[in-house]
């Protein structure tokens, strides 16, 4: 079965002004699509991968053929991110509650210091790629990485990932990433994060 694009959970211009209309229709028709196209493009020229899960491909890349590890690695973890980045996105964003707080605060003495050395990674990773918050055992940290990698690849499971590549924000603002980040911050939803922490 290929892959297919998940609908938006949301209208494109459902989390303006922090997030444009123009960047999401671009972001998830374009971006995500050709992530999408390109993976199953090359997961065609082997029959014996059909069936596999992004997870089973993405975090077992030495079992991929080599002729096409690079091409699943970069698109197979697009596809991945983005899936999930969609859903760590709502127009209720609110703040996090509960145990995802206090894991927060467990980890980084405060919400506020978690954002900002949360913003420091997201604005500090040279070029294209990631933010995340990953599980830690009971405890949370954050860790970025380049182009479309997943911290799963690296056995870690994200809770939370900003897309710090310039298509996710430069249509509104241009080269200020750090903006970008301040803004994104009202449409993170703490709902979906607590779910993927539990
Ligand atoms: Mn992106």
């Amino acid at each position: 079965m290929a892959f297919t694009l998940p609908a938006l959970p949301y209208d494109f211009g459902a989390l303006e002004p922090h997030v444009d209309t123009q960047t999401m229709q671009i972001h998830h028709g374009k971006h995500h699509q050709a992530y999408v196209n390109n993976l199953n493009a090359a997961l065609e020229k082997h029959s014996e991968l059909a069936g596999k899960s992004l997870e089973d491909l993405l975090t077992n890349l030495n079992a991929v053929p080599e002729d096409i590890r690079t091409t699943v690695r970069n698109n197979g973890g697009g596809h991945w991110n983005h899936s999930l980045f969609w859903q760590l996105m709502t127009p209720q964003s609110g703040e996090p509650t509960g145990a995802l707080m206090d894991a927060l605060k467990k980890s980084f003495t405060d919400f506020a210091t978690f954002k900002t050395q949360f913003k420091t990674a997201a604005v500090g990773r040279f070029g294209s790629g990631w933010a995340w918050l990953v599980k830690d055992g009971d405890k949370l940290s954050i860790v970025s990485t380049p182009n479309q990698d997943n911290p799963a690849m690296d056995g870690k499971r994200a809770v939370l990932g900003l897309d710090v590549w310039e298509h996710a924000y430069y249509l509104k603002y241009q080269n200020r990433r750090p903006d970008y980040v301040d803004a994104w911050w009202n449409v993170v939803n703490w709902q979906k994060v607590a779910e993927l922490f539990k």
